[in-house]
């Protein structure tokens, strides 16, 4: 039987994203039925709320989806139609997992990293006012039912899937509060996974550390807002934005997104790379339980990339359709 995956086809480059995604799927005859709904931009501009309740109602009882990025509309009280969606579906592990690629150029040979980060509080938790006229307050959100779930969660992978080592990342020595109850909660759970070695690290040390020792790294767990900057470094260093897959976990569904954004300048032009969401879409079939279907499609990735059929950001000049005819015609050879 088919399975029935959640779609949403976003905007920007993320409509020709998804395309390539649906050749390349087709070409491996991964049995998914698409269902389709709808969030962002066209719906604001229709009048509808910015994620419809439709669209929550639909991915809760599919407890799956897979979303092409979406622009966040600039102005006041505008809402970004991503955080909406991890806010509705309390989707709070973002998985990020970075690793250097053959024929993806980067000097960070060897790199293997996977991030988890806190996908619902922290300063997303989009609590902000004026105190005075002069003076705004973002408030830090920090609990520690947020914080254990996620570590918990780091600690879980690592034991599934072999990784060796869990490393805390924080400010503590700054927010003593906040971040000192993300750190504390963090020595609490490491004590239940002891065969797990465990780490911590001030966030601005661990990205000089990211670049200069990236082998010594493995699971890496933090708050929100370093997550999504470590996030867009770790990216950087598999290749780019380009190529930077990731999953969000929660407890009403599972929803596989690209790291990147729309990226507006590049719509229409199939130009984008969707190396990112397809690598998206393949750990949705690790999700699925379809893991020949996952390492056809990589493997099928891989040789595409290795025989020089690349994007422009990887330094090729194939045009977004065209890599992704090439993955299919690799995956029929
Ligand atoms: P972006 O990630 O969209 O793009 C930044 C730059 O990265 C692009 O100009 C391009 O040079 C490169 N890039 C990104 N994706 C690429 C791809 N697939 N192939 C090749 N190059 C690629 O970031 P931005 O320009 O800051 O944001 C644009 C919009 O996207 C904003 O409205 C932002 O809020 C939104 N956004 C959405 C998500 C999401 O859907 N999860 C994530 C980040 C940003």
């Amino acid at each position: 039987m088919a399975h029935q995956v959640a779609l949403i086809r976003g905007d920007g480059i993320g409509p020709e994203l998804v395309q390539a995604v649906e050749t390349v799927f087709d070409a491996a005859q991964v049995n998914i039925d698409w269902i389709e709904v709808e969030a962002g931009l066209k719906c604001v501009e229709a009048g509808k709320p910015i994620v419809p309740e439709e669209t929550i109602g639909k991915i809760k009882e599919l407890g799956i989806g897979l979303k092409a990025p979406m622009t966040t509309p600039i102005g006041k009280g505008s809402v970004s139609p991503n955080v909406t969606l991890r806010k509705k579906l309390d989707l709070y592990a973002c998985v990020r997992p970075v690793y250097s690629m053959p024929g993806v150029p980067t000097p960070f040979n060897g790199l293997d990293v996977v991030i988890f980060r806190e996908n619902t509080e922290d300063l997303y938790a989009q609590i902000e006012y004026m105190a005075t006229p002069t003076v705004a307050h973002t408030v830090k959100l920090i609990s520690e039912k947020g914080s254990e779930r996620i570590i918990r969660a780091a600690f879980e992978y690592a034991r599934k899937n072999g990784r060796k080592k869990v490393t805390c990342v924080h400010k503590a020595n700054i927010m003593k509060i906040g971040d000192g109850l993300f750190l504390r909660t963090f020595n609490r759970i490491k004590e239940e996974y002891p065969e797990i070695e465990s780490w911590d690290n001030i966030v601005d040390a661990q990205c000089m550390q990211l670049v200069t020792r990236w082998k010594q790294f493995d699971v890496l767990v933090m708050p929100n807002l370093y997550g999504d900057i470590v996030s867009d470094l770790c990216a950087g260093m598999m290749g780019g934005l380009g190529v930077a897959p990731g999953a969000n976990y929660g407890t009403k569904a599972a929803l596989f997104e690209a790291v990147h954004g729309s990226a507006p300048k590049y719509a229409g032009m199939n130009k984008a790379n969707p190396t990112a969401l397809l690598l998206s879409a393949t750990l949705m079939l690790d999700h699925l339980g379809e893991h020949d279907a996952r390492t056809k499609i990589e493997a099928a990735l891989r040789t595409t990339i290795e025989s020089g059929v690349k994007t422009y950001d990887l330094g090729g000049t194939a045009t977004t359709s065209e890599y992704a005819q090439a993955i299919a015609a690799a995956l029929k050879g």
